[in-house]
């Protein structure tokens, strides 16, 4: 085979090889790694890859010198683009005669409008803004006409320290506007880069204002009457309506830069002009009742936020940095509520083997496992919902209780108040439950409570940090739990990880390439036969191609076979074994195959989010097995 070395120079390379980072042979074996990629990546990720150079070298040298280099180069850099599509886009550009690069690459789909816009701001040292009518400080637009805006295509975004204005545009080369916005304001504005469309919707939004028609904004305008207030309750309510679980809004050495973290991804949402720092994070001091003098302590605060009548909870931490003072908000959102069952994601075949030989079966042990944030509290309270009946009594110990469900028993836990999870289990039992549930199997206390419950006729459920469901059962006996004990009460362990849902907006066919093959040990030959889904990018999810997700499952329900196993003392890989072959068990990175080869997530996700499983099964059987 032919080697394709469209090997570029690296402008970043070079610069770390002359700052003594990286070798001459380094940086050439690095390109010509690039090169052959299937999928573009930036060569710094190449270099860390290779671990010839720490992430934080390689961002120090974008930072000192990106901002000099030109577009294209920049975007090769960071594997935005390819380096073909580059030479075709100059070659068009040369023929055309002075048509913009960067619209020629969006034209020719190597790149959307939004992360073209962050490059060409971040190469111009300037704020990318995405504007909304609700963050707009009001007093900068209300003697402005639409129509003026909507043809000079700006909107005004706040009014800095120094009193020069910002101004938010979609490219910065307009001459008109220029004089536009001089005879406006008789002031130098400081320019911020949009999107097109964002900077005219939010003229739309500005002129249905005016005409009085009803619409959110208009109530947001008129409430807060100052504008830092106000941007903040948008910066908000806007975090809830995309559903993200943490807000962060971090100050750097040139703006303030605005991330949502959504479906356990960051999503950049926005820059704000620098100088507006101190007053949004007053303002939000002042929400969460911190200290607003204290500017040198990392501080921690709550606030109880109400959108739309809807009461959220929110958790704040200030950390100070050398820019500042960084704020990340998590947002507990109690609205996101119950999931049925048959909405876990678990394939029909696992739900009604879930059903019938876990959730019904009275007495015994189940424990739910993963890491933080994979979605086995959902799981726990969905399977709590299902057994919750008129004859049944639940009682619950958590820390804190998340979901309040109408019939159960609940309980919080509060150290302070002596009300510790120790005393709570020394007392539950005395409730007369049919079901206990402990938030989490923390230590050999909880452990043995659970298994004594169990003992007693009692059915138990609890959460565990434990890798996949063997995890689980071998971290019991390392608790110095006896064996025979486990082997007589627990009854399943269900392991799980969330993987990104494809988004529906922008669904699209795509094909399995061999590097993902090679990465998941299945064979390309098999694998190419399937046709898979991919999300383009839209409006509706960041502009990531995935929205919501769905979890991948391992279920594995105690047999004799693992019982004796698990009796015998048998290793971790070797009670894997028997389990898969015995009880039909399905690794969670093979049910997040199946969920691939049925177009609802995709390989990278799966490759991110499970755990290597040892025996993997051929592809057909896993669909077999997973229907
Ligand atoms: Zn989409």
């Amino acid at each position: 085979m032919p080697v394709k070395e469209a090997i570029r120079k690296s402008l970043i390379g070079e610069a770390l090889v002359k700052e003594g980072i990286l070798t001459e042979a380094q940086l050439t074996r690095a390109l010509r790694i690039q090169a052959l990629l299937e999928q573009p990546k930036m060569l710094g990720e190449v270099l860390v890859d290779l671990g010839f150079a720490t992430k934080k070298a390689v961002s120090d040298a974008i930072i000192k010198h990106g901002g000099g280099m030109r577009l294209g180069d920049l975007l090769v850099e960071q594997g935005l683009i390819s380096p073909e599509s580059l030479d075709t886009a100059l070659g068009i550009q040369r023929d055309s005669g002075g048509k913009r690069l960067g619209d020629i690459l969006i034209n020719l789909g190597a790149i959307n409008e939004r992360t073209l816009l962050q490059n060409l701001a971040s190469q111009a040292r300037i704020p990318y803004i995405e504007p909304e009518f609700g963050m707009i400080e009001p007093r900068l637009i209300s003697g402005v006409s639409p129509d003026f805006l909507e043809r000079n295509e700006f909107v005004p975004f706040s009014r800095g320290e120094d009193g020069r204005i910002v101004v938010v545009v979609p490219d910065l080369e307009n001459e008109a506007r220029v004089h536009a916005l001089h005879d406006l304001y008789r002031a130098e504005c400081q320019m911020a880069l949009g999107p097109r469309d964002s900077i005219l919707a939010t003229i739309q939004d500005f002129r249905r204002f005016r005409q009085g028609r009803q619409g959110k904004p208009v109530d947001s305008v008129e409430a807060a009457t100052d504008s830092v207030a106000q941007l903040v309750d948008h910066i908000l309510a806007r975090a809830i309506e995309e559903r993200a679980s943490d807000i962060h809004i971090e100050p750097m050495s040139e703006k303030i830069r605005v991330r949502y973290r959504i479906d356990g991804v960051l999503v950049y949402k926005t820059d704000l002009p620098k100088d507006l720092g101190p007053r949004l994070v007053s303002r939000i001091k002042i929400m969460a009742e911190c200290n607003i003098a204290e500017r040198q302590q990392h501080q921690g605060g709550r606030i109880l936020h109400t959108v739309d009548g809807h009461e959220t909870d929110l958790r704040l931490s200030v950390y100070v940095t050398v820019y500042g003072e960084c704020i990340v908000i998590r947002v507990l959102n109690k609205k996101m509520g119950l999931v049925s069952l048959d909405g876990l994601g678990m394939t029909p075949g696992m739900l009604e083997r879930y059903r019938n030989d876990v959730l019904d079966v009275p007495t015994g042990v189940v424990l739910i496992t993963g890491p933080t944030g994979s979605g086995k509290t959902t799981t726990l309270y969905s399977s709590l919902d299902y057994c919750n009946k008129i004859d049944i009594k639940i009682i619950t110990v958590e820390d804190p209780v998340e979901y309040l469900i109408e019939g159960l028993v609940q309980c919080t836990v509060h150290e302070k108040a002596g009300r510790t999870f120790d005393s709570s289990l020394r007392e539950i039992v005395r409730q007369d439950p049919d079901i206990i549930v402990l938030g989490e199997i923390r230590d050999q206390l909880t452990a043995r409570t659970a298994i004594q419950a169990a003992l007693t006729g009692h059915k138990v459920y609890s959460t565990f940090h434990t890798e996949d469901t063997i995890g689980g059962l071998l971290r019991l006996v390392d608790m110095d739990i006896e064996t025979f004990l486990i082997s007589s009460t627990v009854i399943s362990i269900v392991a799980q990880r969330l993987l990104r849902r494809v988004c529906d907006h922008c669904v699209a066919p795509s094909a399995a390439t061999p590097r993902d093959a090679s990465r998941l040990g299945l064979d390309f030959n098999q694998l190419r036969e399937y046709e898979l889904k991919r999300g383009r990018g839209c409006n509706h999810c960041n502009h990531t191609g995935y929205y919501g997700r769905v979890a991948a499952y391992e279920l594995l329900i105690l047999n004799e076979d693992v019982k004796d196993a698990i009796l015998r003392k048998k290793t971790s890989h070797e009670v894997r074994k028997i389990s898969m072959d015995t009880t039909g068990l399905i690794s969670m990175r093979e049910d997040g195959i199946a969920k691939v080869l049925r177009g609802l997530t995709t390989f990278d996700e799966v490759l991110k989010s499970t755990p290597r499983t040892p025996g993997m099964r051929p592809l057909r059987q896993i669909l077999s097995m997973t229907k």
